[in-house]
């Protein structure tokens, strides 16, 4: 078992620095799918990737009538 715990995102390749740089997260944009954060190159400051995080349920798991759900006997 490896220590991972930060090292979700915390390298990417940065175009610019041409070499895998510590990046920050940055909550760009708040999308019905979920948050789109930015990860921006902490040397550079260049955009190097983004991502998609749910934390909230789908709305369209609610929306869904009772009716149609299974049902558990
Ligand atoms: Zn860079």
């Amino acid at each position: 078992m490896k220590q991972f715990d930060q090292l979700e995102a915390n390298l990417l390749f940065c175009p610019k620095c041409r070499e895998a740089t510590p990046v920050r997260k940055r909550l760009l944009i708040v999308l019905p799918e979920g948050d789109k954060f930015d990860y921006v190159c902490s040397r550079c400051g260049t955009v190097s990737g983004d991502k998609i995080e749910r934390e909230a349920p789908p709305m369209a798991a609610r929306s869904i009538p009772a009716a149609m759900l299974p049902r558990n006997r």
